[in-house]
């Protein structure tokens, strides 16, 4: 059969290839450390899981409006006005199939042919490819290493044209858990101000931040950041509710309600004993602990991860300051040829790496970041430290 231009121009996702590819060689039998994983390892908290079983036992096995369960919206409404200090109804809000569904319909939903969406790398794999569904044109900028990855206010004016539709910021971030300051998106905030560009800020990550890192909503800057942003978030990480498939956006009516439309002909309700759940999990008082207890050993094993990478030679790593990732330029062994196998970047490495070493990590290349790689910390300390053992070792050959 023949195959659409479209969805032959879209590459699977690198971080899934990534993580079937060791699965395949843990199946035979390979002792395979896997960096791969975009999940938290720890199960989805009981409360959660009983929310959904009694939501089951008790008949709700029937589809929702199309935008989400109205208790369900209004309990998020209310979470993105305490936590977030962001004033939406519960109108304008509608529950997605994830964040990545959220994602999706957002381009969806915004953008023409030809739009323009300004895209800071690193990025996550997913964007690229939502806006060119879309049939976006994503204006990719480099940020630098001296500034953590974030994109500088000077960069951001340069970058926007009368083409201009949409900024994604996505802070912290996957792939490198870079997370900007208040005052950073302020300054951003500040140089859209007069422009007709909208803010996707894709806010997944907000509950897992380290150190000194302060949180804070694009959307709840200024009265301008908030009339020009859409407000993503979802279950995935805070909740360890990965395989759940829930997501939000919230941002102005029309907007949600045109999200709404596409989501009644694509996909309808998210599934609805989970919306169920997902009430539980938001507002259950047993929550800010399940989640401290999260956020406080994902610090404890990113701190490990960077200063283990920072031991090794030509590996260079800034300390993750949210998510659950390292991403270490690693491009000082580029050019070599390690066990006869030649590096020339972040695809041969992570490539050799896995083969050579039994040690999966995902290449940079897809995130817009050829010199990095990105090793995901949600596993035990002892498998981070074997894993980075092999590294060391595989390296120094
Ligand atoms: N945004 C970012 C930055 C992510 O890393 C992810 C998950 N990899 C998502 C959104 C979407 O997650 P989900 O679809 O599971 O909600």
């Amino acid at each position: 059969m023949k195959i659409s231009r479209r969805a032959e121009a879209v590459p699977a996702s690198a971080t899934i290839a990534v993580t079937a590819r060791a699965q395949q060689l843990k199946a035979q039998g390979v002792d395979v450390v896997g960096f791969g994983a975009g999940e938290p390892d720890f199960d989805t908290p009981d409360y959660i899981k009983q929310a959904a079983i009694k939501a089951l036992n008790e008949g709700e096995t029937k589809y929702t409006p199309a935008a989400g369960l109205p208790r369900l919206k209004a309990v998020i409404a209310d979470k993105l006005k305490k936590e977030n200090h962001l004033d939406y109804s519960a109108d304008q809000v509608i529950i997605n199939i994830g964040g990545k569904h959220s994602v999706y319909l957002v381009m969806q939903a915004l953008l023409d042919a030809g739009d323009e969406v300004i895209l800071p790398a690193p990025y996550w794999v997913t964007y690229p490819e939502a806006v060119k569904l879309a049939g976006g044109v994503a204006k990719v900028i480099t940020t630098d290493k001296a500034n953590s990855y974030k994109i500088t206010p000077q960069q951001l004016a340069g970058a926007v044209t009368d083409r201009t539709v949409m900024l994604i910021l996505n802070s912290p971030n996957n792939p490198g858990g870079f997370t900007y300051t208040p005052k950073q998106l302020s300054v951003l905030a500040e140089v859209l101000e007069g422009t007709a560009v909208c803010v996707l800020s894709d806010e997944i990550y907000e509950k897992l931040i380290y150190g000194r890192t302060r949180f804070v909503s694009f959307a709840s800057l200024s009265k301008d950041a908030f009339a020009r942003t859409l407000t993503l978030n979802g279950l995935s990480k805070t909740f360890s509710m990965t395989g759940w498939r829930l997501g939000y956006t919230a941002g102005p009516l029309e907007v949600i309600k045109a999200m709404a439309r596409l989501q009644s002909h694509m996909t309808s309700n998210a599934v609805t004993f989970g919306q169920y759940a997902a009430i539980a999990a938001l507002t259950d008082p047993v929550a800010d602990k399940v989640i401290e207890d999260m956020r406080a050993e994902f610090e404890r094993r990113g701190k490990f991860m960077a200063r283990r990478l920072n031991g090794i030679d030509g590996v260079e790593c800034l300390e993750p300051t949210g998510a659950f990732y390292c991403f270490p330029d690693v491009s000082a062994h580029y050019g070599r040829n390690i066990k006869g196998t030649r590096i020339n970047g972040s695809g041969d490495f992570a490539r050799a790496l896995l083969d050579q070493a039994n040690v999966a990590v995902v290449p940079g290349r897809p995130f817009g970041c050829d010199e990095n790689v990105r090793l995901s910390f949600a596993c035990s300390l002892d498998d981070i430290s074997k894993g980075l053992d092999r590294l060391e070792k595989w390296l120094s050959q």
